[in-house]
C-alpha cells in the first residue's frame, strides 16, 4: 500500500509506547478519498502552524512559522514536513518534551477542500500532479479559513521551503488575523493552556 511507504519516515521519528500521537492505518478507505484539510497549532520548540491536506489517504503536511493569513498580499513560508496518517487530523494533545515535536497540538481550524484545477480538456488536474509541479491552488472551506489558497515550491527537487499565500477572492480580507482573534481550538473549543493542563492531568496522580 502505498500509504504505508509513505508514512515511514513518520513512524521512524517517533516512540509511539511514549508520544500518544497515532500511528495510523486505523481508518477504512472510504475517508482516504475524502478532502479534508486541518491546521494544527503546535507549540514545539518554536510555535507554528501545521498545515495538512489529504490527499491520496495522506495527510501532506507543511510547518508555517507565522501560520497562515488572510490578506493576499502576505505571503507565508511554509516548510514540508513528512507525511501524516489520516487519523492524525482529530489529534490534540501534548507530546512529551523530550520526544519528536514535543509540546502542545491544537486543531486550530479544520474542515474540507475542493481542487477546481483543470487542464485544456476540462479534466481535473489532480492535487498529487499540482504538487508535483511545485504549484498547487485549492479552495479551502474551514470554520476560520475560506476560499483559494495557494502553496508555491521555492526551489526544485528536495527543497522543502514552500510559501502559502491567499488567492485574492471575495474571502480575501486583508483586515482579518485570525492567528491572533481565533485563537481557540475548532475541535473542543479549548485554549493551548488547556488542553496542556488536562494532557498532564493523570500522569502524575
Ligand atoms: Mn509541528
Amino acid at each position: 500500500m502505498a500509504t504505508e511507504k509513505s508514512l515511514k519516515d513518520y513512524h521512524k521519528k517517533r516512540d509511539f509506547t511514549l508520544s500518544s500521537e497515532p500511528f495510523g492505518g486505523d481508518k477504512n478507505t472510504k475517508d482516504e478519498n475524502k478532502r479534508i484539510f486541518v491546521i494544527q497549532k503546535h507549540a514545539a520548540s518554536s510555535l507554528h502552524y501545521d498545515f495538512r491536506l489529504l490527499v491520496d489517504g495522506v495527510l501532506k503536511s507543511w510547518a508555517v512559522p507565522k501560520g497562515p493569513s488572510t490578506d493576499p498580499k502576505e505571503k507565508r513560508l511554509a516548510v514540508q514536513t513528512e507525511d501524516h496518517p489520516i487519523e492524525y487530523a482529530d489529534f490534540e494533545g501534548t507530546i512529551p518534551e523530550d520526544q519528536y515535536g514535543g509540546g502542545t497540538v491544537m486543531v486550530w481550524d479544520a474542515g474540507t477542500y475542493e481542487n477546481e484545477k483543470k487542464d485544456k480538456k476540462g479534466n481535473e488536474i489532480t492535487m498529487q500532479q499540482q504538487l508535483d509541479k511545485g504549484r498547487c491552488t485549492f479552495i479551502l472551506h474551514g470554520k476560520k479559513l475560506q476560499g483559494g489558497y495557494t502553496l508555491i515550491k521555492f526551489g526544485k527537487g528536495d527543497d522543502t521551503n514552500w510559501m502559502l499565500k491567499k488567492v485574492d477572492d471575495e474571502q480575501a480580507d486583508a483586515r482579518r488575523n485570525p492567528v491572533s482573534t481565533q485563537s481557540k481550538s475548532v475541535l473542543s473549543g479549548r485554549t493551548m493552556a488547556q488542553i496542556k493542563k488536562e494532557s498532564n492531568r493523570g500522569k502524575n496522580e
